[in-house]
This record gives C-alpha cells, structure tokens and sequence, in this order.
C-alpha cells in the first residue's frame, strides 16, 4: 500500500536545505516574539453552525420530541455521512495534515472548534440516555468476558436501541447519524470491548461499502435489514498469507462460463463476527481487461449472503481480549455471487477496501475516551479513599502525575476525535483519511498506556477479575492491531503527507535550481531558512492569535507554540525530502518520526480548538480546558522537538545505527546474543 504512495517521489528533486548533523542537545521549539500585536481582541470566536439529519432509535424514539427534528442539509454529504451534520464550511481540498508538511496552517478546517446546536445537543443528550442506562444495567460485561460470547438477549437489545444502524441513513430504516453523533455513541459502546468490537466489524466496516459505493438496489435490498440487525455483517479481508499487505490476498471470484456470476474460493482468517454474519463483504482476485486488451488480476469487493452456499466457519477464536465478539476462519468454496453484489467497480475492490477502512478509524479516539473517562472516575475514587503510609494514594506525587496524564490523554483523543468527526461531516468529499490514521494512532496506543496506569493505581486489585481493570488491559491491546496496524498506519501517515509535499516541492525546487532565472524567489528562501536556522525567523505565516481567528486570547503562548512547531517541521520535511528523496520509503525510523510529528501537531491544533471554545463560550469548566491544552501543548512540544532533533542528526548519532545493529545482530543469532550474566570465561 505505502509503495503505491511514494510513486511520486521520484519526481522530488534535491532540494537546497542540507541537515546539520552535529551532536547538539535538542532544544524545546521555541516560541517567538514576533507576532502580530493582538488589537482589541474580541471575546467571540464565530461559531461553526451545523444542521443535523435525525432520526431516533425505537427505544429512544418516545423521549424525542418531535421539535427536535432537525432540518435537513441544503448541502450533499459524504457518502460516509449519508444523513449527516454537517457545517457550512464545505471541505477543505486538500487534508489539513498534508498542508502542514508545507507549513500550511489551514485554520478553516480547525477553528472555531466543530459547533452543534443547542438542540442538536439536547437532542444527542436524549438519545445517549437510554443507550447509557442499558450499558449500565444491562449489560453484563464480566458474563460476556467469561463466556467469551455475547448473550442473545444483550444482541436483540442493541438491536433494539437501533445501535446496528448508526450509520445507516433513516429512509433505509437507520438512525441516520453523522459521524459526530457516530462518535459520541461510540464513547458508551466502548464500555464493554466486545460489544463495541462486534458492532464495528458489522457497520464500520460489514456493510459501510454499501454505503459508500452501493447501487440504490444494494441498499434498498440489504440496508434496511442491517440497520435493524436483522442481518449481521462482517468484513473478509484478511487471509493467513495477507496481513497487512492487504494487497496480496489470494481468494478467487472466477466468471462463471454464462457470465451471470463470480465463484468465490478461497480462505480468510480472523474475521468478526465471522461465525454469526448472514452477510460478507468479500474482497477477492478477479480477471480484469484493461484498455489495452490486457489481462490483469484486481481486486473486487462483493456482497455475499450466506445463504449463496458454499460458505462454512470455523470455531471461534479464544483471544486475549474481546472475548465476546465472535473472531472466526470462514471459506468460501465455489460460493456463487451474482454480479449485482458486486460493489463498486469490477477492480477496484482494493480502493474500496482502503476506504472502507478509512472511513471509520476517527471514532477510536471517542471510544477511547469513553472508557478511559470511565477508568480515571474509578481510580480517582480509590486514590481518595485508599491510605498507604497514613496518606491517601491521592496525596503521592506519582499518583497525580498517573491522574493527570490520564486526563491529558482523554482530553486529547477526544478532541482530535470530535474535530476529525467535524471535518468529515462538512459537505463536500473530505481528505481526512491521514487524521483518522493519526486519532487511531493516538488513542489506541495512549488508551493502552492509560489502561495500564490506571490498573497501576488499584495495586494488586487491578490485577484481579473481580475488578474489571485487567479485562479493559486485555481489551484495549487489539487497538493496536486492527484497523490497520499502528506500523503500517505510520507509514501511511508520513508517507502520504511527505508526498504531497514532494510534489508541491517538486515546483519550488526547479525555481531553486534555477537562481539565475529566478533570483529574488531563491533569495526570499534562502534568507528565510538562514534566519529560521538561526532561531531569528518568527513562526513564517503560520498566525494562531486570537484576533488572526485561531486561539483563545488565554492560549496565545500555546497558539505560538504550535505555530513555531509548524514551521520548524515544514523545513524538516524539506530537509529529508532533499536528503532522501524517493529512499525515504526505505527509512522507516524517520518516517516514524514524521509522523509522531504530525499526531503531536494535530493534537496541539485540537486540545487549543477546542480550550478555545471552551473558553469563548464560557463552559463551566473552562479554565480546566485550558490547564490541560497548555500542559498537552508543553508536551507534545518537547516531543516534537526531540523528533526533530534525531531526525536531523545522522543514523550514526541518534542511535538508530546501533538499534538496527543490535536487531541484526540478534537475527543472524537466530535469538538472544548475550552470553548470560553469570556465565564464565573457561
Ligand atoms: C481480534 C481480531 C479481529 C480481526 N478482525 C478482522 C476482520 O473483521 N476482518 C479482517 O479482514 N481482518 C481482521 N483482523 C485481521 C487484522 O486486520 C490483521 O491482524 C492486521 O491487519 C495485521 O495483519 P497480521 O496480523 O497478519 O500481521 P502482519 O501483517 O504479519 O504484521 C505483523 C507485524 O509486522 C508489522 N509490519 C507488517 N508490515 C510492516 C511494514 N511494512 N513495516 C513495518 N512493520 C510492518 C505489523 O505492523 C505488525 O506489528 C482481525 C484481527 C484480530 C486479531
């Protein structure tokens, strides 16, 4: 997948930035006093309105009132968000994340924060209600774990709450929701992981090819039934040779003789629900011809009902965590598929795949929230009442430090989750499948740590199973792993970004190569970067304050914080595009880097967007807001600035020779190379 995307390195010149290689410590990004003097701020951000498209759950639908109804967008909507909130800003051409490696600040796709209506939320509030009380009171997360099976009964009533419809728009019977709503769901689903496994594998990604590429006979045909739950879907991708290079998977759809359908044969592994699906999107190979008569092998995506036949599924897996979703092999053996169930083109299944999986990554970071928010109002209540050398837990450095990282964490995930989810509803097609990548990143591996620490401050009672520490540990680990792995979704992250902004470079450097032709534009850069290398250069175009409309007057260092940081990482991008150029594909720990760049930078541009609103609109607890953006903001710049500084210094120096080595090393050894400590010299 990531060679695909680096095709157009190959067009990036040398560029005239070199990397300075010395052994200097890394220096905090700093922040400059050149910035615009703040004139009569005023105390308003302009607020974002957005519209949204409702429709409620059978359970919910009683407690709505009918003047909740929202009225529907004048605008179109993404096929992600079929009946969708959506703002009046239409979406940005090009994804905020790419800009930024070109030092683009595009503040239209960050600020003011994603806005709602007050209706709008009252309405959320009430539909949430009811979701929640049978989260609380219904559902029996340790059975689920133990049992490693979700009862019938839970099923029907998620069912029942309309939850296996999110998505789906209300003329096709779903609940209709925009991704910000899909998201704010997604907090309480996620409080038992099994559940909120199973109901991704169903509509994140089961059925979401339909929604996104279906026919209108697709969709009449099979949404209806899926959004009530009636049908069950999962999503074939995988198989035992095809991981994450989804690419080469080896399950066959053949044109029967009569041309009327495909058979499908092949193996896939690790499917949710697997075993209890009526319905398979299926990726598999097929002959395509292209436009020069040649016979080419594609990928294609199809619709397959089990009752086509030849479909069987092995024994559910026993797993480490999500015990309750159903994760199973399933075969496919000579299963006909009419070429109505062919989704989206013949071929461009491998696309559909990738989009599929896109679409539905930013809600990990709500989800990840939710549980986490969960976990710190426990431990916060057994930190206050548990006493250790006469001293409640709470009273320790070290647990307040674990509490507030805690809580940074959230805070983070949850921003970047809801500004990503505003993105995605504004009209127009969205680029933000880079920012998804970067909430799925950052929430799974923090919801991980978090976890972690969060079991740490109950001592051996977050170890036991009468506590539900542990299973959350067990839980959480998956979000790691699928969806895309957090390797590969890196290299996506900086491989796409580091892309577009080779070719964007691509035009700039012929100019720089041609002094002669062009003095004054290689003048103008050159004397840029000399004053930015320097530390004399302010924070280039990249304006946050207040009255430029990014942050909150209260946040203006924050703002100058990440504007430095911006700047700073556009001549790193510079620096390695001039370096490496189309070898930068080979350089996994710089492309690392890159993107821990980046998650760093989107994170900063969220926690201030939306400490910002809080701040603007008065929220109860704004000053808390700003407390953790500011302290999130300090941060992430060390991080940032010590990404920099490794990415700028040679392998030699920042340890990644020697890494690789030890790894190499320890390869040719076929395992541990040290001899044990107490071994002797005969
Ligand atoms: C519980 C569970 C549920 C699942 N549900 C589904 C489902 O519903 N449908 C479905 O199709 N699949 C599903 N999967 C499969 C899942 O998507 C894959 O496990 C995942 O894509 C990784 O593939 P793999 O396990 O084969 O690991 P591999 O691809 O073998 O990777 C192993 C390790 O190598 C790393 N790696 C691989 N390539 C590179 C590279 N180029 N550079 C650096 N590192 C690399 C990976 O990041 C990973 O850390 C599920 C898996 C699990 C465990």
């Amino acid at each position: 997948m990531f060679c695909r995307n680096f095709r157009n390195f190959q067009n990036v010149q040398p560029c005239l930035v070199s990397r300075s290689s010395n052994g200097a410590k890394p220096k905090a990004v700093t922040s400059v006093n050149c910035f615009h003097n703040r004139s009569n701020p005023s105390t308003s951000l302009p607020v974002r309105q957005t519209t949204l498209h409702r429709h409620t759950p059978p359970a919910v639908r009683g407690i709505a009132n009918s003047a909740f109804r929202y009225q529907e967008s004048e605008s179109s909507v993404s096929p992600s968000s079929a009946a969708s909130s959506v703002s009046r800003v239409t979406a940005s051409p090009v994804g905020f994340a790419k800009n930024l490696c070109l030092g683009k600040f595009n503040k239209d796709d960050a600020f003011p924060f994603p806005e709602i209506t007050m209706e709008q939320f009252d309405h959320l509030n009430q539909m949430c209600d009811p979701i929640e009380k049978y989260f609380n009171e219904e559902v029996d997360s340790t059975a689920i774990d133990v049992n490693a099976k979700i009862d019938e009964k839970t099923l029907q009533g998620l069912k029942d709450l309309g939850l296996f419809g999110q998505q789906v728009p209300e003329d096709y019977g779903g609940l209709g929701l925009s991704n910000t709503e899909f998201a704010r769901l997604a907090e309480i689903t996620a409080q038992d992981g099994a559940i909120a496994v199973t109901l991704a594998a169903h509509q994140s990604i089961g059925f979401k090819g339909l929604l996104i590429a279906g026919t209108e006979e697709q969709k009449a045909k099979y949404l209806p039934k899926l959004a009530t739950g009636e049908l069950v879907a999962a999503f074939c991708l995988t198989e035992p040779s095809s991981g994450s290079d989804a690419a080469s998977i080896r399950t066959k759809a053949t044109l029967s003789p009569d041309g009327k359908h495909y058979l499908l044969n092949g193996g896939k592994i690790w499917i949710s629900n697997g075993g209890i699906a009526d319905v398979f999107t299926v990726f598999a190979r097929t002959e395509v011809v292209d436009e020069q008569g040649e016979t080419k092998d594609k990928i294609t995506a199809f619709f397959v009902e089990r009752n086509f036949g030849g479909i069987t599924n092995g024994k559910p897996e026993d797993k480490l965590g999500i015990r309750g979703s159903n994760t199973c092999e399933v075969y496919f053996d000579n299963t006909p598929v009419p070429l109505e169930n062919i989704i989206g083109e013949v071929g461009g299944g491998f696309k559909m795949a990738m989009n599929i999986l896109n679409s539905g990554r930013f809600s990990m970071g709500s989800s990840g929230a939710g549980m986490l928010k969960k976990l710190i109002g426990m431990t916060t209540e057994h930190a206050s009442q548990r006493k250790q050398f006469d001293t409640k837990l709470k009273e320790f450095g070290m647990i307040q430090e674990k509490v507030g990282r805690m809580t940074m964490s959230a805070y983070a995930m949850e921003s970047m989750a809801y500004l990503t989810a505003g993105l995605l509803d504004r009209p127009g097609t969205p680029d933000c499948s880079v920012e998804a990548a970067m909430v799925k990143i950052f929430s799974s591996e923090g919801g991980w740590v978090c976890v972690s620490e969060a079991l740490q401050i109950l001592g051996g009672l977050g170890y036991m199973k009468d506590y539900p520490y542990e299973r959350y540990l067990r839980d959480s680990r998956i979000l790691l792993i699928f969806e895309g792995t957090n390797e590969i979704l890196r290299l996506y992250v900086a491989l796409t970004c580091l892309q577009h902004a080779g070719k964007e470079l691509g035009a700039m450097v012929k100019k720089l190569q041609n002094p002669v032709a062009n003095p004054g534009f290689a003048f103008k850069m050159l004397t840029g970067r000399f004053l930015g290398r320097l530390g004399l250069k302010s924070s280039g175009n990249v304006k946050l304050q207040h009255n430029d409309g990014g942050v909150h007057p209260s946040l203006e260092t924050s703002g100058k914080q990440l504007a430095q940081c911006v700047t700073s990482f556009q001549q790193v991008v510079e620096g390695i595009l001039s370096k490496y150029k189309k070898d930068v594909v080979k350089e996994q720990l710089i492309l690392k880097r890159v993107a821990d760049i980046l998650i760093d930078l989107y994170g900063m541009t969220a926690v201030l967007s939306r400490a910002s609103r809080a701040k603007t609109v008065g929220l109860r607890n704004c000053d808390h807001d700003v407390l953790i953006a500011t302290t999130f903001v300090n941060e992430a710049e060390k991080r940032i600035a010590q990404n920099i500084y490794d990415i700028g210094l040679a392998p030699s120096l920042n340890n990644d020779a020697s890494i690789m080595r030890i790894a190499e090393e320890v390869f040719d050894n076929h395992g541990y190379k040290a001899s044990h400590p107490l071994t002797k010299e005969f």
